[in-house]
């Protein structure tokens, strides 16, 4: 039930006014081709607007207003300008939260309540780039021979292809080009396929805040528009969030044309590690949190915590607690203010996580949650929380990112034991440790193969690090860094300087 002060979305959602044409030099763009993608609707699975494909002319174009503008009007706008249009770029997208929720929310399901806090969360990462645009040394001197004098200065990279995916849709818009844009590059963002409409709905405030036409274009498409953009000998860096087989083939086509760096964000099949000392008197809490972690966004998260790893003495009580807890979340109508989980993102999802389910039943795994078919969920995309128990080490749903609500549950007696299924993957994005031994604590993350650690000793919740969290990943995860400050200066090149004058 909807509280009195919640919005009507359903109501707003009819209202709202969400472009589909890509956005090119400050404004809509079609090359007036018919090669269309229609969108399909995650809760009814009904085609809802279609959209076009974008080819090389309309890349073309894109490029060379990105190019036009770094040259003739971004590289040439001081930092306080700057610093000023980025941070009125952040208070429109909080301003316009209810649009961008909902953008987001009817193109790939995710529940409203989220969508909308995500917009904000988006506006937080333009503002801490925006920030940090005076904040920042933008290189230093090093030590030379009397009369020399040696700068190492960071400069921009140029224009800066980004390759967006549809999980969190506005948030890894922001991610690319906060920092892209406080570096002084000018960006063309490729949006899912699934989920343009919030980018482009962000391209638009970008004008609205100030930014130069051309600083942020976006091109809709598929992957053959991405392609087209990776390749583009005009791009000068490329930013990718998505699948590893994605970013493989992005590696393959910068070998095949134009040399430039790329940030690889890819997928990931995260561990969770619980020992005792942690779960005394916390089991209900840690269970709640667990199903959190799995099942956030439908599971579709790189960095959902999809193989848990429970030691022994605590297994089947914390299972029967995860059990209860994950049956008891219902799928809904995303628009609904209390959803808490929606449906997959496109039937192409759905159809991958319920193969991979019968694959886990093939590889002969103990299905204890069923989430095929669930009830309500019978017109849309649905599927709901799924878990596995006693996976053997070699089945795919132990291996491979399912990227949906599944959950893999192996057991261990010991540390040794524990780091050993923990590195038993090709993926190095995140591991997450319950415990409050400090010393295995610190074992354990300098021995696990992955970007990011998270040690846990409460269920409390703790205000972390938000935006300034940066970390690169290892493995077939990708690499670059990405977020926080170190974020920055993946979009800035390092350039010499060296004076003789004695
Ligand atoms: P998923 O399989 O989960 O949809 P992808 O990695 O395919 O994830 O998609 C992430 C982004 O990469 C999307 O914007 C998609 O259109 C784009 N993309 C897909 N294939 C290619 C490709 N071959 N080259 C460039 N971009 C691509």
């Amino acid at each position: 039930m909807s509280t009195p002060q919640s919005p009507d979305w359903q109501t707003l959602s009819v209202d709202v006014n969400l472009a589909t044409d890509s956005f090119i030099n400050g404004e809509p763009y079609s090359s007036g081709s018919n090669a269309l993608l229609e969108h399909v609707d995650p809760v009814s699975k009904k085609n809802d607007y279609s959209f076009h494909n974008s080819g090389a002319k309309e890349v073309e174009v894109a490029v060379s207003a990105a190019r036009d503008c770094y040259e003739n009007h971004w590289s040439n706008t001081g930092p306080a300008a700057r610093k000023k249009m980025l941070g009125e770029l952040a208070n429109l997208i909080d301003a316009n939260a209810d649009s961008i929720g909902i953008a987001d929310c009817l193109d790939m399901g995710k529940p409203i309540s989220a969508a909308n806090q995500e917009a904000h969360i988006a506006a937080g990462f333009i503002r801490y780039y925006a920030e940090m645009i005076d904040k920042v040394y933008s290189g230093h001197s090093v030590p030379t021979g009397q009369g020399a004098l040696e700068l190492q200065v960071m400069r921009p990279r140029g224009v800066v292809g980004a390759i967006t995916p549809w999980n969190f849709p506005v948030i890894n818009v922001a991610l690319k080009i906060g920092p892209a844009l406080a570096a002084g590059n000018t960006v063309v963002i490729k949006p899912s396929e699934l989920s343009s409409r919030s980018a482009i709905l962000v391209a638009k405030l970008a004008i609205e805040a100030g930014l130069p036409a051309g600083a942020v274009n976006v091109i809709t498409g598929d992957g053959v528009t991405g392609d087209l953009l990776a390749r583009h000998t005009e791009v000068d860096m490329l930013t990718f969030t998505g699948s590893t087989a994605t970013g493989k083939l992005l590696l393959s086509a910068i070998g095949q044309s134009s040399i430039k760096p790329i940030l690889l964000e890819c997928g990931g099949k995260s561990p969770e590690i619980i020992f005792p000392d942690a779960a005394e008197g916390n089991l209900d809490a840690i269970a709640q949190t667990v199903v959190r972690g799995a099942f956030w966004n439908q599971g579709q998260v790189c960095v959902a915590r999809s193989r848990l790893l429970i030691h022994s003495s605590i297994y089947a009580e914390l299972i029967e607690k995860i059990h209860a807890v994950a049956s008891s979340m219902s799928v809904g109508n995303p628009l609904d203010v209390d959803c808490m989980f929606g449906p997959l993102a496109s039937t192409r999802q759905q159809q991958v996580v319920e193969d991979f389910i019968e694959s886990g039943i093939e590889d002969g795994a103990n299905l204890i949650l069923d989430g095929r078919n669930p009830a309500g969920g019978e017109e849309g995309c649905y599927v709901g929380p799924t878990i596995f128990t006693d996976v053997p080490a070699n089945a795919r749903i132990a291996q491979q990112e399912i990227f949906g609500p599944v959950l893999a549950i192996f057991t261990f007696d010991d540390d040794d034991q524990a780091l050993a299924l923990a590195n038993d993957s090709e993926y190095g994005l995140a591991a997450t440790i319950w415990t409050k031994d400090i010393v295995r604590a610190n074992r354990l993350a300098s021995q696990i193969k992955v970007g990011k650690v998270k040690i846990v000793a409460t269920p409390a919740m703790v205000e972390g690090p938000m935006f300034s969290h940066s970390a690169e990943p290892c493995g077939q995860s990708g690499y670059g860094v990405e977020g926080g400050s170190d974020g920055l200066f993946s979009y800035m090149r390092k350039q010499s300087i060296e004076f003789a004058m004695g």
